[in-house]
């Protein structure tokens, strides 16, 4: 719990990005995360998981918090459900390995994704079809002014797609300390994402298990995504637009094979990954960083790139998007 200073932060971004953090620590309990927050109650604060989803662009000069807060607990089962409480420091992929052996159904879409347990909430994290939203009782966070205890229900949380009211209205507002979720026993999996069909078919099996989803999954990530241990980035760098039909029929008129999925009424979501491989960015290398090969909603830093750089990038991206197919392409990462 000692507070250091000047402290480098980049093995603590999968970017591996280098920033200072002015002051850091690391908590692994609600009682010592109080306890420096009244020390350093005048600082800015800054609260870390895996850095899997942020892009420094300068140093931090903030209290950076590392949460460290582990723990997974049965609190109950009843019939085939049951509610597990999950310290927030826990590794994400670690805890849904621990569900996938333990037979409890409901996070094993959501395999292999980076970060922390308490991270998860922040952007309603999904993939393959699920979104952790599907399986959250509720959430505790201790509300950093007044070094309360708060806890929102689902609805409370109020969900969408890479979206939450931790990363919206109470931006900044909240350290999440441990996430309740709802599981099951019952072995029905969610197969319908086409990916995972394909995998399992090539394998032979016709009646998956949790086990053989979340071994799918691995593989087909294993397969597509850059690993941040050997280059560095911080996953899909872009959210996936929602746009209107009327501008969708606009871009099919000129690209008749765009791919397009079910959003709300009046709307389509189209791949941002689509749009920015058409417009000739998938693979593009500036020096050390750049879009990755295989996956063009990826941008990678190949060694010693800025976060600046990586940002400018971004921005470029956007700009060309916009220009060629009117879409305004929105960053998932959250940029310092
Ligand atoms: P960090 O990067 O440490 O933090 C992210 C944000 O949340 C920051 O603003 C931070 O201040 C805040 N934060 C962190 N912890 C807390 C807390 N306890 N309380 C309050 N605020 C907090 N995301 C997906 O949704 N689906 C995917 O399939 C997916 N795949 C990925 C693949 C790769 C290779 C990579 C690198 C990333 C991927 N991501 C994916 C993004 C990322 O893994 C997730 O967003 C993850 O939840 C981030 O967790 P983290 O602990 O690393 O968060
Ligand atoms: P993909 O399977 O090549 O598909 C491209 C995009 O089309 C996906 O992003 C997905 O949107 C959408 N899509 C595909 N099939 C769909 C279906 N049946 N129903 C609704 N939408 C569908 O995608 P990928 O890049 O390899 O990623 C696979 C999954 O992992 C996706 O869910 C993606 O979100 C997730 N992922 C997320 C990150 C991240 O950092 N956020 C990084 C890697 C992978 P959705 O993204 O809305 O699902």
């Amino acid at each position: 719990m000692k507070i250091q200073h000047n402290v480098s932060l980049k093995t603590y971004n999968t970017f591996g990005i280098e920033a200072l953090a002015t002051l850091f620590s690391r908590f692994s309990s609600v009682e010592e995360l109080t306890s420096l927050l009244s020390q350093k109650k005048e600082k800015a604060l800054f609260v870390l998981g895996g850095g899997s989803n942020i892009l420094l662009t300068k140093n931090i000069d903030a209290l950076v918090l590392r949460n460290e807060i582990k723990g997974i607990e049965l609190v109950s089962q009843e019939k085939e459900e049951l509610i597990l409480k999950v310290g927030a420091g826990e590794v994400w992929h670690d805890f849904v390995l621990f569900c996938v052996n333990q037979g409890y159904a409901g996070v094993e879409n959501l395999s292999l994704i980076p970060g922390s347990v308490g991270a998860g909430p922040m952007q309603n994290i999904g993939a393959y079809g699920v979104e952790i939203k599907n399986v959250i009782e509720k959430v505790e966070a201790l509300h950093i002014e007044t070094m309360k205890l708060h806890t929102f229900s689902n609805a409370d949380c109020e969900f969408a797609y890479r979206e939450s009211i931790f990363k919206r209205t109470l931006k900044g507002q909240y350290i999440i300390t441990c996430v309740y979720f709802k599981l099951s026993t019952n072995t029905n999996v969610n197969t319908s994402y086409g990916a995972i069909e394909s995998e399992l078919n090539a394998w032979g099996i016709a009646k998956a298990g949790i086990k053989d989803v979340s071994n799918a999954v691995i593989a087909i990530r294993q397969s597509k995504l850059p690993d941040p241990k050997q280059i560095g980035n911080a996953g899909s760098f872009f959210k996936n637009p929602v746009i209107p039909k009327i501008l969708f029929e606009h871009i099919k008129e000129q690209h008749p094979a765009v791919p397009s999925f079910p959003a709300e009424e009046g709307f389509v979501k189209v791949p941002a990954g689509w749009l920015i491989e058409q417009a000739g960015w998938k693979g593009k290398t500036f020096g050390n960083y750049g879009v990755h090969k295989n996956q063009a909603l990826v941008l990678v830093n190949y060694g010693g790139a800025s976060g600046k750089e990586i940002w400018d990038l971004s921005s470029q991206i956007v700009a060309d998007i916009y220009r060629k197919f009117g879409v305004e392409l929105e960053r998932e990462v959250n940029v310092y």
